[in-house]
């Protein structure tokens, strides 16, 4: 993920939450509105965080990963780490 889509992702998340704050306080008269968008808030941010972990987390094991094995394609024999052989586009492959 670069910077830009880091931008994006948060413009992104700040139109989510600001639709959602005047849909809330369409339904939920002001104080108790007020109350309500900040929960709402938090476990969104919460659940969104703990995603982006999750896929750090993801990446990171499979760049450990591709420096330790080697695959094959099954097909044509060409080594590579993608998930599709960049010669045949098959995407059998073998470790060796
Ligand atoms: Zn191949």
């Amino acid at each position: 993920m670069n910077n830009k889509d880091f931008i994006y992702q948060q413009l992104k998340w700040i139109a989510v939450y600001f639709v959602i704050s005047f849909i809330i306080s369409l339904i939920i008269p002001f104080p108790y509105s007020l109350i309500v968008i900040v929960l709402v808030v938090l476990g969104i941010s919460f659940y969104v965080r703990k995603r982006q972990m999750t896929k750090f987390k993801l990446e990171n094991f499979s760049m450990f990963n591709s420096n330790k094995v080697n695959y094959f394609c099954m097909v044509c024999g060409m080594k590579h780490n993608n998930l599709m052989c960049p010669k045949c586009g098959s995407k059998m492959k073998r470790i060796g």
